[in-house]
């Protein structure tokens, strides 16, 4: 329970921890909230040379809307993303995902830009940022790139993140007009990894169908992934009975789970086909359908 020998830096500026993760390459790791990080060093699963603790450089928290997306610093912790008015008012998804991460010790440090490069098919804002259609902003020697989230997981632990790039912003697209959405997980005990759980975003046109819908599951399979084929059953439709069940069974029958101590492969299943229709359910109701 007690981490390898290490070298700790703390740089003030982007281009000087730039610069020690090119330096150091596969030796070095980024420390943001140290939530996953300083776990899995204890358990020496990983066994960094360098600690570049990005927690000093100034710029990188912040929540703020432009004309067509809101903006979350990489460092914005899950506690700022709960008690931020533009999240409450304007994001339930993102609001209700922040809120069942771990417990609230937890949330104080963890930071949303941690809990996405560090790709763990059991954390929660994968499948949340899958659901709005989100890209995170990387930034690496050779300047920016901003990363369409469905092109940003590759398998469990692991991104398109490159080593000598840090992950700075994520960027959720405005909902516009009529629209709603919600995070449902089920967890053993509060606080807990989720056994299965969905998230939901949807916006509708004039007519009250549904105009684009965003659907994904956490822990359920081993990289985190939107469930197309219930997507594409609710869009274009209305949220009938039917289309929900519908859906919500096309998001279990592509799930993959694995039978653990939070349940077998069916349970597992069963429960994603139940959160994704709770989600869809709620998600709804929030539009003010
Ligand atoms: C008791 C407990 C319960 C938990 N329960 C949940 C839960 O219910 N749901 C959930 O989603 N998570 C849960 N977690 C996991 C944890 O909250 C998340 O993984 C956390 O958000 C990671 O963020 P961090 O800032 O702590 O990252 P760190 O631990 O500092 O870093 C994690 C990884 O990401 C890399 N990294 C961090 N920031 C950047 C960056 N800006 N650019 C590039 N790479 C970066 C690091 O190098 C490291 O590899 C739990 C953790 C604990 C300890």
């Amino acid at each position: 329970m007690i981490p390898g020998t290490f070298e700790y830096h703390a740089p003030r500026h982007l281009d000087d921890a730039l610069g020690l993760l090119a330096e150091y390459r596969d030796d070095g790791k980024l420390l943001a909230g140290g939530q996953s990080l300083i776990p899995v060093m204890k358990l020496r699963l990983a066994e960094p040379k360098h600690i570049i603790d990005i927690n000093r450089i100034a710029g990188l928290s912040h929540i703020a809307e432009t004309s067509d997306e809101l903006r979350i610093g990489a460092l914005t912790r899950e506690r700022d993303l709960e008690r931020s008015d533009i999240v409450r008012q304007r994001y339930p998804l993102l609001l209700d995902t922040a809120n069942v991460i771990a417990d609230p010790l937890v949330r104080n440090l963890a930071t949303v830009g941690g809990n996405l490069a560090h790709a763990d098919p059991a954390n929660d804002h994968p499948a949340t940022m899958l659901a709005y259609r989100a890209s995170v902003v990387a930034l690496g020697p050779n300047g920016e790139r901003v990363i369409p989230i469905d092109d940003f997981f590759i398998s469990a632990f692991e991104t398109t993140l490159q080593p000598d790039e840090i992950l700075t912003e994520v960027r959720i697209p405005k909902p516009n007009g009529r629209a709603g959405g919600a995070y449902v997980k089920l967890e053993r005990k509060v606080g807990d990894y989720a056994i299965a759980a969905a998230a939901v975003q949807l916006s509708f046109a004039y007519d009250g169908t549904i105009a684009e819908a965003g659907i994904a599951v956490t822990n359920v399979s081993y990289t985190p992934e939107r469930s197309s084929a219930a997507e594409a059953i609710v869009r274009g439709n209305r949220l009938t009975d039917d289309v929900i069940r519908a859906a919500a069974q096309a998001a279990a029958d592509a799930c993959e789970p694995t039978a653990d101590l939070r349940g077998s492969v069916e349970y597992k299943r069963a429960m994603t086909r139940t959160m994704t229709a709770r989600a869809l359910r709620l998600a709804l109701v929030r539009a003010g359908a």
